[in-house]
């Protein structure tokens, strides 16, 4: 695992007058050419702001979407380019290619302390294919390469990897907090440390589950996923979203919970409904009471009160998937409640995977978290316990 924490960062270098690459992650959700949520952009400005303060000549690069190797307006940066300048106060130039003459031009042109935003590296085909060829073409136009785009760190790409075959590659703010923050976690947590897991499915959590269980104190099921381990405690779930391929699955984890001391919680109460629908009727039902007709939709009551005494009780908390369908009102009270717990917490939590990121700040409660990880996929590939290729390819730390 020390891997992921001995890297160098922004701290290591000296940016003045070098041309400096910057693969951040500016995939933001867009509609018509308008931005809805810059949150991905803010996130990056730390790095820049940095940079540009030390002098760097900074060029920016990220990929937009799935363009799939090939110019398509509708997956231009340009608009974030104009986001950025917004936020810098200063221009931003935006190059319409990101490699050859015209980019090349552009960056020659940069003088120490401005920005430049190379168009979305996916145009190349050999982007998602780390192609080597591609790679070196963009670190021919840098000195340094700064990689800040945590949220792409589990992909090994031409602008996440492969360039590191040719610059000398550090950690950018953004990525060195996500690093730190939930390595720390992971490797030595204050305790008791709780895990909080939930959302749809058992099957894209299961290693997320199993890595968990040896770090942690306390580790909560909840959301749709919690079905097929009820399924595996011999209870009947009606109609509720199942995996029965993953019902033994469910059992050895919670033996192998059982016979390492760790305490593996499970919904003790469920909202059931007839509909999966905002207003459907519903009810709280038993784990022996529900029908052949209901499906689970939350945790019931008493499981809440369950919960937020485990989380109350916890120095550090990490939390990924929603405890109930939150996307309607009828089914939001058990991640309302989980987030409030965390609120109040007096230690680190964190939140990680997009529906959760979203729960969190539906129910505003986002400020009061010690970080809400930018990383969807990457922030599990993190939990599961794998070295983010991103991560891996960062320059090593001498000590
Ligand atoms: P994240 O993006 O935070 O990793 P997931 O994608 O795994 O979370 O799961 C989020 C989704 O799980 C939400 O859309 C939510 O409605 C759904 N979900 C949660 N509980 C249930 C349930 N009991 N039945 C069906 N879907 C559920
Ligand atoms: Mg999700």
């Amino acid at each position: 695992m020390s891997e992921n924490s001995s890297f160098q960062t922004l701290s290591d270098v000296n940016p003045r007058g070098l041309r400096v690459f910057v693969r951040a992650d500016f995939n933001v959700p867009m509609e018509h050419g308008v931005i809805t949520d810059d949150t991905r952009i803010r996130a990056a400005l730390p790095t820049i702001r940095e940079l540009v303060e030390r002098g760097g000549r900074v060029i920016l690069a990220s990929h937009l979407g799935r363009p799939k190797g090939r110019e398509d307006a509708a997956y231009s940066l340009a608009p974030v380019a104009a986001r950025l300048a917004d936020y810098l106060k200063q221009p931003v130039v935006f190059s319409k290619e990101s490699t050859g003459p015209e980019a090349e031009a552009a960056v020659n042109a940069l003088r120490e302390g401005e920005v430049l935003l190379l168009e979305n590296v996916r145009f190349h085909a050999g982007e998602e294919k780390n192609d080597p060829e591609l790679a070196e073409r963009f670190a021919a136009l840098a000195d340094l390469y700064v990689n800040d785009a945590f949220g792409a760190a589990h992909r090994a790409h031409a602008s996440t990897a492969g360039i590191t075959a040719h610059l000398r590659a550090v950690a950018g703010r953004l990525m060195e907090r996500e690093l730190r923050v939930m390595g720390a976690a992971l490797q030595n947590p204050e305790r008791p440390f709780t895990a909080i897991i939930g959302g749809a499915k058992v099957s894209d959590k299961i290693k997320v589950i199993e890595n968990l269980l040896e770090k942690v104190d306390f580790l909560l099921i909840g959301g749709g996923m919690a079905n097929t381990f009820l399924l595996a405690q011999g209870y009947a779930v009606g109609k509720s979203l199942v995996e029965t391929d993953l019902v033994s699955t469910a059992r050895a984890l919670i033996r192998k919970a059982e016979g390492s001391g760790k305490s593996l919680l499970l919904p003790t109460d469920l909202i059931v409904a007839t509909r999966f629908a905002a207003d459907a009727d519903h009810r709280v039902a038993a784990l022996d009471a529900v029908r052949e007709e209901e499906m689970a939709l939350d945790i019931g009551p008493e499981t809440i009160a369950r919960y937020r005494a485990a989380v109350a009780a916890s120095r550090t908390v990490i939390w990924n998937g929603p405890m109930g369908v939150f996307e309607m009102d009828a089914f939001s009270h058990g991640t309302r409640a989980i987030a409030q717990a965390m609120a109040e917490v007096a230690g680190t939590t964190i939140i990680g995977g997009g529906d959760s990121v979203a729960a969190i700040e539906k129910v505003g409660l986002a400020e009061r978290m010690t970080h809400i990880s930018t990383g969807g996929g990457a922030s599990l590939e993190f939990l599961e316990g794998r070295v983010l290729p991103g991560v891996e390819s960062l320059a090593r730390r001498s000590s």
